[in-house]
């Protein structure tokens, strides 16, 4: 049905009926009906025109590691773009990187340049368009504070530079989150430091990380946004539920705001899960709580 996808993308690159816990740090997902990597702008915008002619509906991956993939898949077509685009340049205190760089390569390259501001990316493991459209952070930093514009096309391949103002950038949200657009490229403002320093720094974030965090089993973060004042892993011990199982999705001992795979969990499993973490904390404390993770596909 879809062989003329090769006229666009080398075969090499296109993947029928890909199953998506191949591509999230979950480990969890059903197949996509077709997923391609595209590795140039124009390839994109090919796909993107490909799409559009067909009606065919289109998803965005980065690297797959806020995603929750429902069990039966995505019908239509997956863009990962967590594995091309890699281009970085770096003038003064400037960045241009495109949006399938690693933010753990990125924040290495530019700490070797002697430029601080990213150190805080240290052990988030997705890519710089995800870290973008989510406006990742961590350690009192996040995107918001070094993005100075990002480039993007909206699904018909129109191209966009939108200012840092533009973008909405507040707690894990963006513009972008509604749909509608590729972010191609981000440039960044960075400070003037000392690598010694940086790397340093890098290197405590990462302890912390390792001390805290459930970083041996397969999650896909924070499950939850954090509520004004108030923090999730404790929260969800206070109310018993570090370690509380449902399938193969649980609680994690070590960090009761993640949920993590832990005996080949379906997303059924973690889906149920967060529901049950929701109505209990709504009905024991009145506190509502947001995924942070983004679901997709059918159930
Ligand atoms: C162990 C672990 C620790 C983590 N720690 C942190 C943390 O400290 N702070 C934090 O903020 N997050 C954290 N995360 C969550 C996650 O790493 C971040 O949200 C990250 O920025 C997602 O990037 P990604 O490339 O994997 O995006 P994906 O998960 O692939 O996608 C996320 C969303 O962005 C969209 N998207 C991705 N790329 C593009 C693009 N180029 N154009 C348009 N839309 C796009 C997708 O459609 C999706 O809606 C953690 C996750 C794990 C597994």
């Amino acid at each position: 049905m879809y062989q003329d996808i090769y006229d666009i993308i080398p075969a090499d690159r296109v993947k029928f009926d890909e199953p998506m816990a191949q591509h999230t740090t979950f480990q969890i997902g059903g197949p996509a009906d077709i997923m391609v990597i595209p590795t140039t702008v124009e390839e994109i915008i090919n796909v993107l025109r490909y799409c559009h002619q067909r009606d065919l509906p289109l998803f965005v991956f980065g690297l797959g590691s806020n995603i929750l993939v429902r069990d039966k898949g995505i019908r239509g077509m997956v863009m990962k773009l967590g594995e091309g685009l890699k281009t970085v340049c770096i003038q003064g205190q400037q960045v241009y990187a495109e949006a399938g760089v690693k933010m753990a390569d990125l924040c290495r390259m530019v700490a070797r340049e002697g430029l601080s501001g990213l150190e805080f990316a240290e052990g988030i493991p997705g890519s710089l368009g995800g870290a973008v459209v989510m406006n990742a952070g961590a350690y009192d930093g996040e995107m918001k504070d070094v993005i100075i514009s990002v480039s993007a096309v909206d699904l018909s391949g129109v191209r966009y530079d939108f200012s840092a103002e533009q973008l909405q950038l507040g707690y894990r949200s963006s513009i972008f989150q509604a749909g509608g657009y590729i972010v191609l490229s981000a440039q960044l403002k960075l400070e003037p430091g000392d690598p010694e320093a940086i790397f340093a720094t890098m290197a405590e974030y990462a302890r912390r990380r390792r001390d805290k965090q459930p970083l041996d089993m397969p999650s896909a973060g924070s499950t939850f946004k954090r509520p004004k004042g108030l923090f999730v892993g404790p929260l969800l011990e206070q109310l018993g539920l570090k370690g509380f199982q449902i399938g193969g999705a649980q609680v994690s001992t070590k960090h009761a705001g993640f949920i993590v795979n832990t005996d080949n969990a379906s997303a059924a499993d973690v889906m149920n899960l967060i529901q049950y973490i929701q109505e209990t904390a709504r009905s024991k404390l009145g506190v509502e709580l947001h995924p942070e993770v983004k679901l997709v596909g059918e159930e």
